[in-house]
């Protein structure tokens, strides 16, 4: 029974965990007899994109070796099933950093290109897949093909984005990004509305490598969209006090505490979530500069609780990220007095902006803004509200997030992916049987 990290469409597949290329070759070439085959990372997707009902399910939790990586050029090969924390582990100590990190870093290499992942510096360097020289793919059928944007553009841009739909990343290769320490170097910025807000983070964009909005979803009125932005670049040796300075580059993910077991169900709820922000948004200074933060809490705060997802009770989480082009500030406006005036508690709120797009077919961000909401599954007149999203998000031109979807329904997606018809022919081409399929394609017919 799998479900994917918001915990609310368990399915039944058979789990694989083959332990080399070519078992897994074998696994993917026998079809599973027509009953589909999907792989699988860590299922930090918020759905069921990796899940695969009544077929078999193909983990890449024993592919998690690294292969090499040259210290002087920081081009990392490794199988699919690294995680980031374990690129980060490796490769900070010789001063390489991910070039491309999600809000958490469990997430495998494989999950990473199959959602062609976005990190708070999107607007500098793009998402994942612009970073990946190389990968070896299994394709349906069983053949192993190396794919580079250079010999296969087709497969590599319908791969980055892809969800998992063209075949099995094995290996990647992937460059890594420069830094001079393991600590960033943060500017904090509380603004009162969202007007202010998006003319803060459009300053920032130009100004850090890194930056984010983390919203009050509750605030009303004069208050609407009122934020603490967080901006930053990685910190150079001279900004560390003595006593990190001795070593500039440590990284130590902390061993991390659970969810009590004693925590009650239906704790995030719209009471403690609007306590939570108001307290959140008061306690941060109207301004602050030069604050100097580990990884681990500039870039994956939500790590440092193991099994954070189990806070939302059993009914589980419902993700929601849109990205709409520049020019759609009002529709980015609205969509805050939704949330606002429905009264739906979202404790991680998002906003950022992204730049420009690349060529995955099916890849999520674009130029324009982006805002990641996230609900208790249960919340009263959810559908409603996400429904009134989608609308909003397609007259404005817009997307919502594979990795994230669980209810978009498909003839609205199609208005929302042009190149959808574009990765379906790829597809067609590459798996005639249909081999490949997850309860998320087969919903929407990917
Ligand atoms: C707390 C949290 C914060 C997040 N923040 C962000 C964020 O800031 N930005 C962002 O972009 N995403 C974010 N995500 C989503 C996450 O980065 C993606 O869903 C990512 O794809 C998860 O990787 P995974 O290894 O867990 O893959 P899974 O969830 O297991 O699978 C995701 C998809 O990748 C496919 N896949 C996995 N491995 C392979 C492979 N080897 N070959 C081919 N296909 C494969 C699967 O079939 C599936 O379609 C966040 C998730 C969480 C839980």
């Amino acid at each position: 029974m799998l479900t994917g990290w918001g915990r609310i469409s368990p399915s039944v597949a058979e789990l694989t965990e083959p332990a080399s290329i070519e078992s897994a070759a074998e696994l993917l070439g026998s079809g599973a007899a027509g009953r589909g085959v999907i792989p699988r990372g860590l299922g930090r997707s918020y759905n069921n994109a990796a899940q695969c009902a009544d077929g078999m399910v193909i983990s890449t939790a024993r592919l998690n070796r690294i292969i090499a990586l040259d210290p002087a050029s920081g081009l990392v090969a490794c199988e699919a099933g690294v995680s980031l924390e374990q690129l980060m582990v490796a490769g900070l100590p010789a001063g390489w950093f991910v070039p491309v990190s999600p809000g958490t870093r469990q997430v495998t290499i494989g999950g990473a290109i199959a959602a062609d992942v976005h990190g708070k510096n999107h607007h500098v360097a793009g998402s994942f897949a612009g970073h990946v020289r190389s990968m070896d793919i299994v394709l349906p059928g069983g053949g192993l093909r190396t794919v580079t944007v250079q010999t296969d553009p087709s497969l590599f841009w319908a791969t980055a984005g892809g969800m998992g739909l063209t075949g099995l990343i094995v290996r990647a290769t992937v460059q890594l990004k420069r830094v001079a320490t393991s600590r960033v170097r943060v500017d904090t910025v509380r603004t009162a509305d969202i007007d202010e807000t998006m003319a803060v983070l459009a300053e920032h964009d130009r100004a850090y490598g890194y930056t984010v909005a983390w919203s009050d979803s509750l605030a009303r009125g004069a208050s609407l969209g009122r934020s603490v932005i967080t901006s930053g670049d990685f910190a150079e040796p001279a900004d560390l006090p003595p006593s990190d300075a001795a070593d500039p580059l440590a990284f130590r993910p902390r061993a991390r505490v659970g969810v009590p077991s004693w925590f009650p169900p239906g704790m995030i709820n719209r009471s403690t979530v609007a306590l939570a922000n108001r307290a959140w948004y008061r306690k941060t200074p109207r301004s602050r500069r030069g604050e100097l933060q580990t990884i681990g809490k500039f870039f994956h705060p939500l790590d440092g609780i193991r099994n954070w997802n189990r806070a939302y009770g059993p009914g589980g989480l419902r993700q929601y990220q849109y990205v709409l082009p520049f020019g759609g500030e009002d529709a980015v406006r609205r969509s805050f007095e939704l949330v606002a005036a429905a009264r739906a508690p979202s404790f991680v709120t998002v906003l950022k902006r992204f730049g420009e797009q690349d060529p995955g077919l099916l890849s999520f961000p674009m130029a324009g803004w982006t805002l990641a909401l996230d609900f208790p599954a249960r919340t009263p007149g959810l559908d409603r509200l996400l429904g009134a999203l989608d609308r909003l998000v397609v007259e404005a031109g817009g997307r919502v997030y594979l990795a994230k979807d669980s209810r978009v329904p498909a003839d609205v997606l199609a208005e929302m992916y042009p190149r959808l018809e574009a990765f379906r022919k790829v597809r067609a081409e590459l798996d005639p049987a249909g081999i490949l399929a997850s309860d998320l394609s087969r919903r929407l017919g990917l």
